[in-house]
């Protein structure tokens, strides 16, 4: 009989991906995949925690796997479960050193996936995740990413296209770019190196731009949606190209955390409010019908009041058609963690809920003034589809008063609003 292999995955489309590619060594060993955790024989927990915290907290754990290893975890596995029925060899499995706790604390992974990578998708058949890129060359006090899965490195042009070939001829209608710096991508490819903060320039080498007019060229009936794209790396040129590539959602996810400029630099966000005010002008100036979403975060160590109001008044004012408020949570070897003046759980519930109930009537009220128009949407279940300003999971839904062919486009009248979600 084969091994079944549970997995459980936490965390974000990347790590969705992680585990779509580990689901797919599986398979390719000829395990079986399980859905149900109590009829696993090996039960895999996805999750972006340094490898060496979670050794301490859980030494009933069989193996570690790192970044480096996600597309060996079917080899992983066998070497487990060989491990646990031979009575002579108890020790535990450490991939790839042998000991577990140094495994990955000390190591800056360096794996990307490729087109031909066995992939077992996690996702609807008609929506997919594409990682184009890995890692992050960012200094965000808050965020451990970096440390956990290492520097900034693209795949090539030529491997994402022919993934997103294969995904179209398979009837994917909507593929979702994303990685750590999407806008970074293509930079670390360039002849002459780029620097980390240089300017964005198709003519030195590959660019998110480039990639999305060879997109523009693949036959078929589909979007491509740009996820996690980072303030600093935007340039006209990509303005530009998203305006002219219908394949490409008019929609912009662009996480800012934060507006006041005491708050950007204590973050190391790298980026000025001067900055992103006008690169927010430029993106709805040059790409018409353009949804942006972002997320702020509240309750970052030694936000006052002052700043907190600075962020609200930003929000009221810019009118971002999505948004997400997240509470700042301490991420153990982030510079932020050891900050003075951390935050109350209170005070941050407080200010989450003050900035969401701005954001509700926003959305609200965004929702509404689609009413009549006629719109594109993509149907993900009999009675539900989203437009192209909705990613899948985390935007609002249009719900179907008559039932559509799943998979598929339609065209519809968008004839009420509940709350975030359009009714048609
Ligand atoms: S939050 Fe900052 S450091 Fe973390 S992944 Fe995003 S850009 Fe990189």
């Amino acid at each position: 009989m084969s091994t079944k292999v549970g997995m459980i995955s936490l965390g974000c489309a990347k790590n969705l991906v992680d585990a779509e590619i580990m689901l797919g060594s599986v398979l390719q060993r000829g395990m079986e995949i399980t859905s149900r955790a109590d009829e696993a024989d090996v039960l895999v927990i996805n999750t972006q925690r340094f490898a060496k915290e979670l050794s301490n907290e859980m030494p009933e754990v069989d193996a570690f796997v790192g970044l480096d290893q996600v597309s060996e975890l079917g080899a992983i596995v066998e070497k487990v479960v060989a491990r646990a029925s031979s009575p002579c060899l108890t020790d535990k499995v450490s991939v790839p050193h042998d000991d577990v706790d140094l495994a990955f604390a000390n190591t800056r992974p360096t794996y990307i996936p490729n087109y031909d990578t066995p992939r077992f998708r996690l996702t609807p058949a008609h929506s997919a995740y594409l990682k184009i890129a890995e890692g992050c060359n960012h200094p965000c006090s808050f965020c451990v990413i970096p440390q956990m899965r290492g520097k900034h490195r693209s795949r090539t042009m030529e491997s994402v296209l022919a993934e997103i070939r294969g995904l179209v001829s398979e009837g994917v209608r909507e593929i979702n770019l994303i990685s750590q710096d999407t806008t970074y991508y293509g930079m670390d490819l360039w002849p002459e190196k780029a620097g980390p903060r240089q300017p964005v320039d198709s003519s030195r080498g590959p660019t998110l731009s480039r990639l999305l007019r060879e997109i523009q060229k693949i036959d078929g009936e589909f979007w491509v949606r740009l996820l996690y794209t980072h303030p600093a790396h935007w340039s006209d040129e990509l303005i530009e190209t998203i305006a002219e590539c219908d394949k490409v959602a008019r929609y912009i996810d662009i996480p800012l955390q934060h507006i006041d400029e005491s708050m950007l630099q204590r973050m190391r966000r790298e980026t000025s409010r001067t900055h992103i005010e006008r690169l927010i002008d430029k993106l709805r100036d040059g790409i018409a019908g353009v949804a942006l979403r972002t997320t702020f975060i509240v309750g970052f160590p030694g936000e006052t009041d002052a700043e907190f109001e600075t962020l609200l008044q930003f929000i009221e004012r810019t009118r971002f058609e999505r948004l997400g408020i997240f509470k700042y949570s301490q991420e153990q070897g982030s510079r932020a963690a050891k900050m003075p003046n951390q935050i109350s759980t209170r005070v941050k519930n407080a200010r989450y809920r003050k900035a969401m109930s701005i954001q509700q009537k926003i959305a609200h009220e965004t929702a509404s003034e689609k009413i009549g128009s006629g719109l594109n949407l993509l149907v993900d279940q009999p009675h539900i589809a989203r437009t192209e300003a909705d990613a899948p999971d985390v935007d609002p839904r249009v719900i179907l008063s008559r039932p559509a062919p799943v998979g598929e486009f339609i065209q519809r009248k968008i004839t009420g609003s509940r709350g975030y979600d359009l009714l048609a």
